[in-house]
């Protein structure tokens, strides 16, 4: 056995606290990539409570991740712990516990879109990140008492599109001040954007609408941030 026994959070945190899309796919699983990240070997296997492997993902990877995480942390000022959670149509989201701690998860699906493409990667936890910052969390949360506490629905869970331009924009920024290249964040839109002309494969798409605007104005702010 070369697989090291990483436990699986319980999910009933990420339950309990305000999710920005919960009305998609619903994460079981959680793991902490600060744990995953100091694993003795380079494969590990995550399995489920009832030890039943759901993926199998690379220490080094993680430990890339991990190493994004800390710099995008110190750019945004803003500790949130990062987590994997399962999850077949690709999707990322944060959170915040009702004890104000941040929370920011990938799943398996755009983790392998992410794979070791930090410049990706740092777009990507900048982005959350920035959700985290201006509070669009609370927005929604509000949004969510008004509707006398009903469920997540998808009009209360989507980010309004000024919220996903301004944390696009927010986390471009920190991306480049912690030294990452601007283009990841237009290169995973660029993926997204392919994912979401098939419904099934992606549920980032409904929480984070991509579209060739959205592209492009990335695109444009990547080319300013690089002078
Ligand atoms: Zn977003």
């Amino acid at each position: 056995m070369h697989s090291m026994a990483i436990k699986s959070l319980l999910i009933t945190i990420l339950i309990s606290v305000i999710t920005t899309n919960t009305h998609a796919e619903s994460p079981r699983y959680s793991w902490q990539v600060s744990e995953l990240a100091r694993s003795a070997v380079e494969k590990i296997r995550l399995r489920n409570d009832q030890d039943r492997l759901l993926k199998t993902i690379s220490a080094k990877q993680m430990v890339y991740l991990y190493a994004a995480m800390s710099s995008m942390s110190e750019a945004s000022e803003i500790q949130a712990e990062l987590l994997i959670v399962d999850g077949k149509l690709a999707n990322a989201f944060a959170a915040t516990t009702e004890e104000n701690h941040h929370f920011i998860a990938i799943n398996f699906a755009l983790l392998d879109i992410v794979a070791t493409d930090m410049d990706m990667a740092a777009a990507l936890i900048g982005h959350e990140l920035a959700h985290l910052k201006l509070n669009h969390g609370e927005i929604n949360k509000k949004n969510i008492t008004l509707n006398h506490g009903k469920d997540f629905s998808a009009a209360n869970t989507r980010y309004s599109r000024d919220n996903e331009r301004d944390a696009d924009y927010l986390g471009a920024i920190w991306a480049v001040e912690a030294g990452y290249d601007a283009d990841g964040a237009v290169a995973l839109q660029e993926e997204l954007y392919k994912l979401s002309k098939n419904i099934n494969a992606s549920s980032f798409n409904v929480s984070h609408p991509s579209s060739i605007e959205r592209i492009t104005v990335l695109k444009s702010l990547a080319r300013r941030l690089q002078k």
